[in-house]
């Protein structure tokens, strides 16, 4: 922006400065300065004399330095003392430049905005906002915007900035008149302009809370830019070409035919809906949702089926060996006895199983693929990458979603995504408004209902008690390790430390100790061991978090909950409640608990419901955190909360379908000013 203007280098050297801390702000140009919007204000209108200050509050005086001297003891501090017609009051700086001094020289008359304290001296400001006052000058008409920065840049600058925006943009209201109208939405300048410089008057309350008319036409249309956006994206996604993949029957009847159970009515729709749309000539995006337990394995086998009958290849992503291998074994026994070969890829594995399965993968043996990130590399020959599945989807970025599906040349294979998080309503209508969902909102029957307990760390020989007559039911059990964030390693310690305690307090048991830091095959064998019921209790890190099923397994120790997150705790809770046996999931905690602390394992203990965890994570956390939805690419919203303003948003989704049928460059206009070059973001 500036740097276009200054044609002195000198100049140039310090507009890019400039250029560089706007960048920081991801302000690029004058649209993006007008959607700069201020944190909150300070009144500046009015002047209050010194004898009637409110105590504990901001006020701004105006008066004469009488005195200024840099003070040794009881400390270094600039103080002065400024005077009004009705009284006196201390200005007191601990940190102080030389500017300031020169600003505050005795007889300088000057405004100074702060809060009122009871200091040393009497009534003080401590580090209040100083403003020179010019002979005649009148003081601001508007509340003082103050607005997020960032180091060397002044609020003034972006006042400045704000200013000139305004004086150069196109500031026509980017909703068709008619759309506005019938939303009964303030229009865009007159919203923009009070949220820079709001009127004297106005109740502070309702722009810090952001209810006022005017920053919700502003949340309205970030919301609506977000509608468009994810639209357009999968529409362009639509209009690329897949294989079409009609479903045949022969392979999925076989499976169906074959399996110990029947499918739930959720699992039939799911698989309904993806085979029909596995048919389509157009690439599907889609997510399969559902909670821990609910039976997605099954239906992402039936859709991989549909593309191997077809003459494709297909493959399934898993972000962890232990799962990956999981899922390869469940395939393989559901698939074998139908005679189809399923080839496995991982990270680890030995070269010469590598070299082979990378054969039968190059000579189409293999249609069916299963692996870890193993599977984007170069070496693998995916050229007929009919459809690709990826497990615990917001586990992996959206580079290596990609890497998966842009290896066929020509067409896009179609996608899905599992997801054991359930996503709440208001994010499925947002941020993954491009997804098209499949849910699973069904368990298979004869589940029996996990109980949660709730129990005090010194009660752990309780609890060693508990796991020993467990395992003596000849059940098995998890004890799960504290998760340590700041350190890997000594979160390794304390899963090592635990299992040698463990072996030793409960001697007649069979104890095995799986950690992420194992080498794969040392994980395999324990995971096999444990799967075999010959280790009867898994000692374990969070690596048994996603997906691991083992139905015997029916009594879950979680030490140290207070320190996992919400949807975390669901999912390591999941792992038991997969079999017949009443099933229990003891957390122990260590008081004192901070608030979030407490509010996760009240949470966790009032409900299994998936969605409801999901719906109070997403308020502890936001939707950042959420699914992913940071790694997702799309950026996230900064004024609108998808929770308070649920209004706002089921409106925007209706204005975005009127405004794509009826007004598409008003689409484009409005994309422009909110994304301006940074759309392809969104491509993702
Ligand atoms: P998730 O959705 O968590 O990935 P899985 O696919 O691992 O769940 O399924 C959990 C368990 O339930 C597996 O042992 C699976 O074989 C079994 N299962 C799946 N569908 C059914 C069903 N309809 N009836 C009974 N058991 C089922
Ligand atoms: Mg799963």
């Amino acid at each position: 922006m500036g740097a276009a203007e200054s044609s002195a280098s000198g100049g140039a050297r310090k507009t890019s400065a400039l250029a560089g801390r706007l960048a920081k702000l991801g302000l690029y140009n004058d649209d993006d300065i007008l959607l700069h919007l201020p944190l909150r204000y300070e009144d500046e209108t009015q002047v209050t004399p010194i004898a009637q200050l409110p105590f504990g509050d901001s006020a701004q005086v105006l008066g004469t330095i009488e005195s200024a001297e840099v003070m040794l003891r009881p400390r270094r501090q600039f103080v002065c003392r400024l005077r009004d017609d009705t009284g006196v009051i201390t200005l007191r700086f601990i940190n102080f430049y030389p500017s300031i001094q020169k600003q505050l020289a005795v007889g300088n008359t000057v405004r100074a905005f702060g809060e009122v304290r009871g200091g040393f001296w009497g009534d003080e400001m401590v580090h209040p906002r100083v403003v020179p006052v010019v002979e005649g000058q009148e003081l601001p008409a508007t509340l003082t915007p103050v607005y997020p920065t960032t180091a060397g840049l002044a609020q003034s600058a972006l006042r400045k900035l704000v200013e000139r925006a305004f004086q150069r943009s196109r500031l026509n209201d980017p909703l068709p008149d008619a759309l506005r109208a019938a939303l009964r939405l303030p229009g865009w300048e007159r919203s923009l302009r009070f949220l820079h410089q709001p009127t004297p008057g106005t109740r502070l309350e309702s722009l810090d809370d952001r209810s006022h008319p005017a920053w919700r036409r502003i949340k309205f249309d970030e919301l609506l830019v977000q509608q468009l956006s994810l639209r357009r994206a999968h529409a362009e996604r639509r209009a690329h070409s897949a294989p079409a993949l009609p479903p045949r029957g022969q392979l999925t009847a076989g499976l169906i035919n074959t399996l110990p159970f029947a499918l739930t009515g959720a699992q039939t729709r799911a698989v309904n809906e993806i085979a029909l749309e596995l048919a389509q000539p157009h690439p599907m995006q889609r997510l399969l949702q559902g909670d821990v337990g609910s039976g997605k394995t099954i239906v992402a086998a039936l859709a991989m089926l549909q593309a191997v009958e077809n003459g494709y290849q297909t493959a399934l992503m898993a972000p962890t060996e232990i799962l990956a291998e999981q899922h390869y074994r469940k395939l393989v026994g559901w698939l074998a006895p139908l005679g189809i070969e399923v080839a496995w890829l991982a990270g680890s594995q030995k070269k010469r199983e590598r070299e082979a399965m990378l054969a039968k993968i190059a000579e189409g043996s293999a249609l069916m693929i299963v692996g870890t990130h193993a599977l984007i590399e170069e070496t693998v020959a995916l050229e007929r990458l009919g459809l690709a599945v990826v497990d615990e989807q917001h586990r992996f970025g959206v580079k290596q979603r990609l890497a998966l599906r842009e290896k066929v040349d020509g067409q896009l294979p179609h996608m899905l995504m599992m997801s054991a998080t359930p996503i709440p309503r208001t994010l499925a209508m947002s941020y993954m408004a491009d997804l098209d969902v499949s849910v699973l909102d069904e368990l298979p029957p004869g589940r029996t209902p996990v109980h949660t307990h709730l129990v005090a760390d010194r009660r752990r020989e309780e609890v060693i008690a508990r796991v020993r007559d467990a395992c003596h039911e000849g059940l098995q059990a998890y004890w799960v390790c504290p998760l340590i964030e700041e350190s890997e390693t000594l979160e390794l310690q304390t899963a090592v430390a635990t299992f040698e305690a463990l072996s030793e307090e409960l001697p007649e048991l069979r104890v095995g100790l799986v950690h992420g830091r194992l080498k794969p095959d040392e994980k395999a064998a324990v995971m096999d061991a444990f799967i075999r019921n010959e280790v009867q209790l898994l000692v374990a890190t969070t690596v048994i978090e996603v997906g691991v099923d083992v139905p015997n397994a029916s009594l879950m120790v979680i030490e140290h909950a207070e320190r996992f997150g919400l949807a975390q705790l669901h999912q390591l809770r999941g792992r038991v409640g997969r079999g017949a046996a009443a099933s229990s999931c003891v957390l122990l905690y260590s008081a004192p608990l901070s608030q979030n602390g407490r509010a996760r394992l009240k949470a966790i203990f009032e409900t299994t419901d998936g969605f409801e965890i999901a719906r109070r994570d997403l308020q502890l956390r936001g939707p950042g955190e959420f699914v992913g939805a940071r790694q997702s690419g799309v950026p996230l919203l900064r004024y609108a909360d998808i929770e308070a303003d649920v209004d706002l948003l089921e409106q925007a989704r209706q204005a975005a379908d009127d405004m794509l049928r009826a007004y598409p460059e008003a689409v484009e206009d409005i994309l422009g000013r909110w994304h301006g070059g940074r759309e392809s973001l969104l491509k993702a």
